[in-house]
């Protein structure tokens, strides 16, 4: 764990089917289907989409009684745990709730009967389901709009605090909570005086984020911000776009952070006008090929000249230099000698599979002098992400 980090937030930990959350649980990655639930076969192959890509729970629409009809299939076949999403109905809460779903997100508070709300929560205490409340700027109650003039970050910890109040009036303390804002600084200051009032883990995300490149930038800001002062016990990004794109930000958040493991650490130089070769071509198509193989975690290096290179090439499990016409190959610190511009993939690849084999084989990845600085976490899965280098 980086130490420019703060200590984790210490939080009750709840469980949503075999993944803990909170009181220092690794934090988790959750994304959600964007299938009609009710077509049992688009949403499972989007479900596996997500987990392959390392979501470790799966979230869910359930707006009618046909999608929670389909939710028995979905956990049965889901491969991770499933979480019913619920406006306000009890009636489709506590089908969810028998169909076997590892999670509800249901906001008490748009329960108009609060016997239904002991209903609800009686229901989960039974089945060891947690819920979260899910408070969002854009849905807050009119009142609290009215009482702070807008969607304040105060505005949504009163609500949040109201929500919890309401499950606990009722014992029932299985709870995540998230107050996501569409405006980031607002979104980074709910969730820093949230976290100074209730000890619940947090859900953290910023709400209606955007395209993936706009997206990235506020997730990245909203959510890391909060991760790097030890805020948040589980994370989903949400991006208008395939949500496992949301799974994949969301894991490299993680890992630039060192809150997961990486499976390979990828440094790319950013070019400049002293490159001797295409850098991005060759960045991708290593990243390409690499992306097709069982690694181990390990650091790969590409960098553009023998300028700054050969030092970044050199610290990496395995890295190339470029130089006129040809690229200097190094693996685990040392120089393994020059191979032509159109030959370094494959010398690269063929370098990465054998220093693969010897981390398996010293059961580490820590096997000697010039080791890679590896990034090790407390992660569940491997990810993979782009390093850059910069000029000089
Ligand atoms: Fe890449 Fe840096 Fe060399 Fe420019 S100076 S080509 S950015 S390694």
């Amino acid at each position: 764990m980086s130490t420019a980090l703060y200590e984790r937030r210490k939080t009750r930990q709840i469980h949503v089917g075999d993944v803990a959350v909170g009181g220092g649980a690794p934090v988790s990655i959750q994304s959600m289907t964007t299938t009609k639930t009710e077509n049992v076969g688009e949403t499972l192959i989007q479900v596996h989409a997500l987990a392959t890509q390392g979501a470790d729970m799966v979230r869910v629409a359930v707006p009618h009684e046909a999608d929670a009809r389909a939710l028995p299939s979905i956990v049965a076949e889901g491969g991770v745990p499933i979480i019913a999403d619920i406006h306000f109905s009890v009636r489709l809460a506590l089908l969810a709730v028998e169909a076997g779903v590892h999670g509800l997100r249901v906001n008490p508070g748009n329960m108009r009967n609060p016997s239904h709300v002991k209903d609800v929560a009686d229901a989960c205490r039974d089945r060891g389901i947690p819920i979260r409340i899910g408070v969002n700027a854009g849905s807050l109650d009119k009142k609290l709009v009215a009482k702070y003039g807008r969607p304040t970050a105060d505005a949504l910890v009163e609500s949040a605090l109201h929500e919890i109040g309401l499950l606990e009036a009722h014992g029932f303390t299985d709870i995540k909570v998230s107050v996501k804002h569409q405006n980031v600084p607002e979104m980074i200051a709910a969730y820093r005086l949230l976290a100074a009032k209730t000890d619940v883990p947090l859900h953290l995300g910023v709400t209606e984020a955007g395209t993936p490149k706009q997206g990235a930038v506020k997730s990245a800001i909203g959510i890391g911000t909060l991760l790097a002062e030890g805020i948040g016990d589980t994370i989903r990004v949400s991006l208008t776009a395939d949500p496992v794109e949301e799974v994949k930000l969301g894991k490299q958040i993680l890992q630039t952070l060192g809150l997961r493991e990486s499976g390979f650490d990828f440094v790319a130089c950013p070019s400049c006008g002293r490159a001797e070769l295409d850098v991005f071509a060759l960045a991708e198509e290593v990243e390409a090929r690499i992306a097709k193989l069982d690694l181990p975690p390990m650091q790969i290096a590409v960098m553009g000249c023998e300028v700054n290179g050969p030092g970044e090439a050199r610290d990496a499990d395995i890295g190339i230099a470029a130089g006129p016409g040809r690229g200097l190959l190094f693996a685990k610190g040392k120089q393994i000698g020059w191979v032509p511009h159109d030959g370094l993939v494959d010398a690269l690849i063929d370098k990465a599979l054998e220093v693969a084999e010897e981390i398996r084989a010293a059961g580490t990845t820590d096997t000697g002098p010039g080791q890679a600085s590896v990034i090790k976490g407390a992660g569940r899965r491997p990810v993979m992400s782009i390093g850059m280098g910069a000029p000089e």
